[in-house]
């Protein structure tokens, strides 16, 4: 039976349609077809790519030279560049000119193609980098919103196959992000709680969709995920943002997320996602911070259906796989 379920956090709506389940075709056999000959985001190849924006390396290394665990360098086909300020009005119309900053982040610095294969210490890395560079850019007041997000695997856009993530720094704050963080304002300010406590706490008292817990953060599979297997992970108490987590903090989130993607390999093998990770505007109105309100929060959304004209003309997704389903799956996977 189908349910049209109300997303709370982003206020849509999800179709849930079990009969709608067949098994996505796997590929027959794994070619790469976004590997580059020589792949400029490998180490030894730092002269192919801009020069570095930041880097961890350790003392000694010099820029843009190998010896790296992760390097950050310009999108060479940026959206926006950190240079050109103001907005026009054409008419009805308004516009920024491309202000903003694009970043590319080299995840690791062997030729890794899937978040599935690192190490604990090259989670660990890519969350510090992401913490450094959030906090950085966060200092320039004209960014108001940082879009933190990976594209893994040709369903899910990517166009290079060694693991990255972007960054795209904005000086507005788009829509559908603007709202979820109104929402989460006024659901404060009615209840005196985050959104997300509330909702994890409900998890909590049903269980049906968690997957798994460690120290404060839990995965589980939201009421109304929009793709199959979509993973969110979280916590209930307020655990600081990207740019403010702890270093044990940091470690626990890597050690659950790479449990959680090892579950998702188990279940679907080689499979493509976007991942999101939350970078919410530094509020302060009425003396509530974005700390109240929101929690760290990353999801995973694995692109296993292409989306067609329903998806696209009213914004409800269509998921064939219940959440209810795919947490039990994915308690149920053990580790290799
Ligand atoms: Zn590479």
């Amino acid at each position: 039976m189908s349910e049209i379920r109300y997303d709370r956090l982003h206020d849509t709506h999800v179709l849930i349609a079990p009969e709608r389940l067949r098994h996505p075709e796997p590929p027959t056999e794994f070619v790469d077809p976004l590997l580059p000959e020589p792949c400029p985001f490998c180490e030894g190849n730092e002269s192919m790519t801009p020069p570095e924006i930041f880097a961890q390396r350790p003392e000694g290394s010099f820029p843009n030279e190998n010896g790296w665990k992760t390097r950050v360098i310009p999108n060479l086909f940026k959206a926006v560049q950190i240079e050109t300020p103001p907005n026009h009005h054409f008419g009805l119309f308004e516009y920024w000119e491309g202000f903003g900053a694009h970043e590319v982040i080299i995840d690791t610095a062997r030729h890794t193609t899937s978040m599935c294969e690192w190490t604990q210490a090259e989670a660990v890395a890519w969350l510090k980098t992401l913490r450094q560079r959030i906090g950085d850019l966060r200092r320039d007041r004209r960014l108001v919103y940082i879009s933190l997000f990976k594209n893994e695997g040709k369903s899910a856009g990517a166009t290079m196959s060694h693991c990255h993530t972007q960054l795209i720094a904005l000086p507005m704050v788009p829509k559908m992000c603007g709202e979820i963080y109104r929402r989460a304002y006024e659901y404060f300010q009615t209840s005196g709680h985050a959104l997300m406590e509330s909702i994890l706490e409900h998890e909590e008292e049903t269980q049906s969709r968690i997957i798994e817990k460690r120290g404060e953060f839990t995965s589980f599979c939201p009421y109304a995920s929009g793709y199959p297997f979509e993973v969110i992970i979280s916590s209930l108490k307020e655990a600081g943002q990207i740019d403010t987590l702890s270093r044990t903090r940091i470690e626990t989130v890597a050690e659950l997320l790479l449990s959680t993607l090892q579950r998702l390999k188990r279940q679907l093998g080689l499979f493509h996602f976007n991942l999101w990770i939350s970078t919410p505007p530094l509020l302060d109105s009425e003396g509530i911070g974005s700390a109240d309100l929101c929690r760290f929060t990353i999801r995973i959304m694995p692109r296993l259906y292409r989306h067609g004209g329903f998806e696209n003309t009213t914004g409800i997704m269509i998921n064939p796989v219940s959440p209810e389903l795919a947490a039990k799956l994915l308690r149920e996977s053990i580790h290799e």
